[in-house]
């Protein structure tokens, strides 16, 4: 059993300490963890011997992963450009065709909320599949009031219905709608919508937790992302960032200045981006998904950014453009043969380091008594065959607050 256990989020060599036990085990009451020890210790105490007993067989048990980047609810697919990608088509190409964000933007724009539900519920069921027991999920494929609304209004309705929690995010500055671009006042025009008509509706509904910018070429500068993620502070929504993806714009100062929760990709950062992560509560957010789909060969420094001192963590930025998967277990295969990073690094950042990202590291991200039992098992004899076994899901069983609510078939749960 992988506990995480330990104070503070993980720098450096800390983000090597498991702290595993062996022989481990869990007691859960009202869905939190009540006890952590060896199973002779738990099994000592008077509560579990009254308990039901549920046996793992030897497997793997770690804390349920925590997905702190996804692009949840969208409308379809980009398999098509995936394909003109492979071809040869560069980015600008198949935005000339109606392809990229905007080509999703047009999907949402016209797909319902019951259509987009349906479709965010079957990927759900696939996160807790893969042992993810909380995402962050952001909004971004409206941009405009209705539809921007409705994707929010989902994540609420989701968070509701469905047992993974769902963190929501407000990322109406993805990209400049197509009509805010014809006019040379346009960019102007879509960030006062964002500041006068989205953050307000949205600060007073409590649709969301963060705001997020996507500051980057062709998307917006560091002043725009700056003045966006003020006003969204204004309304209780604390910032988090796109950043360093493309091109390295000077984002990353900014998300520390602002003391933002996390700024995400960073494969573009320089020297001295990586020293003032190293020193800030900031969490560095990796992505490999983003370009190993891409077929890119550059990918975030994270030997560099760990050696730092960052508080290193790992998403799946889930979405249909960049990074179509929802397996974080896909994710740490790639942190540790493109990102160089060791099997327990990499777990590290995907649990504890990116509750931190979310701000739950009170609740979640380790296997510590006063947290929650979110708890996923794999079929695995040592926990590196996790990442070492790439593109097969070995989850066997995954808890979300002492409730099963995924059990491989051959399970007898
Ligand atoms: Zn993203």
């Amino acid at each position: 059993m992988l506990t995480l256990r330990g104070s503070g989020a993980r720098r450096g060599n800390s983000l090597s300490n498991l702290a595993l036990v062996k022989d481990g085990a869990v007691l859960v009451r009202d869905g939190m963890i009540a006890a952590v020890g060896t199973q002779a210790q738990v099994e000592a105490l008077p509560e579990a011997r009254a308990g039901e007993k549920l046996d793992l067989g030897g497997r793997v048990a770690l804390p349920g992963f925590v997905d702190s980047h996804t692009h949840l609810v969208h409308a379809a697919s980009r398999a098509e450009e995936y394909e003109s990608k492979i071809a040869g088509a560069s980015y600008e190409e198949i935005a000339r065709k109606g392809g990229g964000i905007l080509n999703s933007v047009k999907q949402l724009r016209a797909a319902t909320a019951k259509e987009l539900k349906k479709r965010a519920l079957a990927a759900l069921q696939q996160f807790a599949a893969y042992g993810t027991t909380t995402i962050e999920a952001k909004s971004g494929y409206g941009l405009e009031l209705a539809s921007e609304l409705k994707i929010l209004r989902l994540h609420k309705e989701l968070a509701n219905e469905q047992p993974l929690e769902i963190v929501s995010t407000f990322l109406g500055a993805h990209v400049v709608p197509e009509e805010y671009r014809k006019n040379a006042d346009g960019r102007k025009r879509y960030i006062k919508l964002l500041e006068e008509n989205l953050l307000p509706e949205i600060g007073e509904g409590r649709l969301a937790e963060f705001c997020d910018v996507f500051c980057d070429r062709g998307a917006f500068s560091v002043e725009e992302s700056k003045q966006v993620l003020q006003a969204g502070r204004q309304w209780g929504l604390a910032p988090r960032m796109h950043a360093e993806q493309l091109s390295r714009t000077g984002a990353t100062r900014l998300a520390i200045l602002l003391r933002a929760a996390s700024c995400d990709h960073l494969e573009h950062v320089n020297q001295g981006d990586i020293r003032a992560l190293g020193k800030s509560e900031t969490v560095a957010t990796l992505l490999p998904g983003c370009d190993f789909h891409l077929g890119l060969k550059e990918y975030a420094p994270a030997r560099k950014l760990i050696e730092a001192g960052a508080v290193v963590a790992l998403a799946t930025d889930y979405n249909p453009g960049t990074s179509p998967t929802l397996s974080m277990p896909m994710i740490l295969s790639l942190a540790c043969t493109q990102l160089r990073m060791t099997p327990a690094e990499a777990i590290t950042a995907a649990t504890i380091n990116a509750a931190y990202a979310l701000r739950r590291e009170k609740r979640m991200g380790s296997l510590e008594v006063g947290k929650q039992a979110d708890i996923a098992v794999f079929e695995v004899a040592d926990y590196r065959e996790i990442p070492y076994y790439f593109g097969v899901n070995y989850c066997w069983m995954t808890m979300k607050r002492g409730r099963v609510i995924y059990a491989a078939q051959e399970s007898t749960i």
